[in-house]
């Protein structure tokens, strides 16, 4: 017995993959698969958590629709793989945000904390309005401003944290190898290279049935701009703080060094992405999950956007608004992050680490001399 019809039909599809094996060298989740004869919730869970829907074993698959059999593996594993960020959502009375992280509810949460700020500024100081001498904390003050979003931020990381855990423990990833450092190591690796992103070594697929790269292309350029904006306001922070040297810093100075850089990533990785996603065919994709995918990336997009143009408008009278509207996005993104699209960086790379456990497991386990 399965929890949901799109589990129960992840474990119908896996045991035609596992007679077949056609598909074995493409992605983990085929290797993955061929090491079970049968498949708990928590079993597809991991597996869901593999696949990238790069959708190779969907056009190389002679049973894919409209054949009987009705094999398509990256629309399942999708629907499984949504399904299972919403079971591990901490604490559970919030599973259900994940219905509701939406584009429309995520761009009202960040015009709301925009406005709020906004109105805040015009009751304290309206000159901030109006003024061009790119000083930040008269719109908030940087005590204000950094335990608010420091508060919001480790919410999300507890959040996050905690969800991971029951992840790990569920798919059996503590009872394993799958946390030493050989095997952490390896699946950051896989993860920060998005190893089987790429279909067996052609790339993903898309409605004209022609595999490109990408889509890797810009996953890269969305996360690694991520990372970087991440470390420009953690050196602001610390300099702010421990070396007693507010903002603005120059454009050689280590918050601008990240920050450019990283925003420039967010804004064309996830336009590219964005792109991607209205290119893919239909058949393969989960349309339960668009809305959710869609929110994820705008808000990627309009961090980078309103950082960079911040940025250029920090001396005129304009940078009052812009960074009300670019705290608003970033609370917002911080608030909705353990609920939405952000949560599948962490799942994954539990799934690769187990991945390589049991790959390093079936090696040694194997009689010597047969082939690895
Ligand atoms: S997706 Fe199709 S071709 Fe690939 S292993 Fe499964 S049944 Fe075989
Ligand atoms: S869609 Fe791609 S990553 Fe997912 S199972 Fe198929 S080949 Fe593997």
């Amino acid at each position: 017995m399965h929890g949901t019809d799109h589990l129960k039909e992840a474990e119908r599809l896996m045991t035609v993959c596992n007679s077949c094996r056609y598909c074995e060298g493409l992605c983990a989740v085929f290797p993955a698969m061929e090491l079970r004869r049968n498949f708990s919730d928590a079993d597809l869970n991991y597996l869901s958590n593999l696949c990238h829907s790069c959708g190779a074993c969907y056009v190389d698959c002679q049973f894919s629709p409209p054949h009987e059999y009705n094999v398509n593996v990256p629309k399942t594993l999708a629907q499984v793989r949504t399904d299972s960020y919403r079971a591990y959502a901490w604490p559970k009375m919030f599973q259900p945000l994940f219905d509701r992280n939406g584009l429309a509810i995520t761009i009202i949460t960040a015009l709301s904390v925009a406005s709020f700020i906004l109105g805040f500024a015009l009751w304290h100081d309206p000159a901030v309005l109006t003024t061009d001498s790119g000083q930040f904390y008269r719109l908030m003050p940087h005590n204000i401003m950094a335990a608010l979003f420091g508060a919001v931020a480790l919410y999300a990381i507890l959040a996050l944290v905690m969800g991971f855990r029951i992840f790990w423990k569920e798919i059996g990833a503590g009872s394993v190898s799958a946390g030493s450092g050989t095997t952490l190591w390896q699946a950051g690796k896989d993860a920060a290279g998005l190893r089987y992103l790429d279909g067996g070594g052609v790339g993903c697929y898309n409605e004209d049935e022609k595999p490109t790269d990408r889509r890797r292309l810009y996953h890269h350029m969305t996360f690694y701009g991520f990372i970087l904006c991440f470390a420009a306001t953690t050196t602001g922070t610390f300099l702010h703080y421990f070396l007693d040297w507010p903002a603005p810093y120059g454009w050689t100075e280590l918050p601008k060094l990240f920050g450019i850089p990283g925003g420039i990533g967010l804004v064309i990785g996830p336009l590219g992405l964005l792109r991607a996603k209205f290119t893919r065919e239909r058949d393969m994709t989960d349309p339960a999950k668009f809305g959710m995918d869609t929110a994820f990336l705008a808000m990627m997009l309009l961090t980078g956007l309103t950082g960079l143009l911040l940025m250029v408008l920090r001396d005129t009278p304009a940078m009052g608004v812009t960074l009300a509207i670019h705290l608003g996005v970033v609370f917002a993104l911080f608030l909705t992050m353990p609920y939405g699209k952000f949560v599948h960086g962490l799942y994954r790379f539990g799934a690769l680490a187990l991945y390589a456990a049991e790959q390093k497991a079936d090696r040694a386990a194997a009689p010597s001399g047969s082939p690895s």
